[in-house]
């Protein structure tokens, strides 16, 4: 699903590469936290895959596709292919939730009996049911994440990228919304998640790539934050 081919990121020459000659592959349904310091190349990473930047060297194919060949016009549709879930939540202030899901459909020109039938169902996916009508400020932490998850997911992308998206929220509000993502992962999508979230790490035994200094220090199968060895 993405692949990247001895990828190297330089931003600025005289530093050292945010990405340095990286080579990994992420398989169609997988779920990995990508973890490491920050500045290690986590965002730069995610940044790649979205082609909101382009790489230095090497290839980054997502779902098949170099996306280096794919034209300016045809970004967008690699785009919808992706859900973005960040760490504060950027939902529009001033529509309700269920206007903030209905958005992601308006503007990729669904119908409005589409959005009436299928943003009830992405709410009810993420725990949601019955706050339709509410605006975020009047929501919780948890569950304007929840709005945000599903504002990424109702346009059923392959690909969901998570950045830090526990990172204002208390454990325990984190510990729902990784069951919303994992929920999320097992009806198919792939999930990569950059995190500093040692305990949810370890609670999930997940695939993790740890990042240090734009090199891959480790990739290990249901793992746990730091390294036994
Ligand atoms: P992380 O997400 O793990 O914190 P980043 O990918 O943001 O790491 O950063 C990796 C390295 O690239 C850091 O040294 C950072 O300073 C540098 N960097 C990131 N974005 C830019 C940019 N737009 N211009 C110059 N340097 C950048
Ligand atoms: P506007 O586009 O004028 O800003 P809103 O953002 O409030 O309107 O709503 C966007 C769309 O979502 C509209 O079609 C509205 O009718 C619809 N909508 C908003 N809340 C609900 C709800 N709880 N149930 C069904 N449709 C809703």
């Amino acid at each position: 699903m993405i692949r990247f081919d001895n990828v190297t990121k330089i931003y600025d020459q005289k530093t050292r590469p945010a990405l340095d000659s990286i080579s990994l592959e992420i398989d169609r349904g997988e779920f990995v936290f990508l973890v490491g310091a920050s500045g290690s190349g986590k965002s730069t990473f995610l940044r790649l895959v979205l082609k909101e930047d382009h790489a230095t060297g090497g290839i980054v194919y997502v779902a098949g596709q170099n996306v280096a060949n794919i034209s300016s016009w045809r970004v967008p549709k690699l785009r919808r292919g992706i859900g973005v879930v960040f760490q504060d939540f950027r939902l529009l202030p001033n529509k309700t939730v269920f206007a903030n899901v209905a958005f992601a459909m308006q503007v990729i020109g669904k119908s409005r009996g589409i959005i009436r039938e299928t943003v009830p169902e992405v709410l009810k996916t993420v725990g949601l049911e019955g706050k339709e009508n509410r605006r975020p400020h009047e929501l919780s932490g948890g569950e304007q994440q929840r709005v945000a998850i599903a504002r990424a997911v109702v346009n059923k992308p392959g690909i969901l990228l998570a950045d830090e998206p526990t990172g204002n929220l208390d454990p325990t509000t984190s510990l729902g919304i990784m069951k919303v993502l994992d929920k999320i992962n097992r009806n198919g999508t792939t999930v990569v998640m950059a995190t500093h979230d040692d305990d949810i790490v370890n609670e999930m035994r997940k695939r993790v790539i740890e990042l240090r200094n734009g090199v891959v220090l480790r990739d290990e199968a249901k793992a746990l934050y730091t390294s036994m060895m």
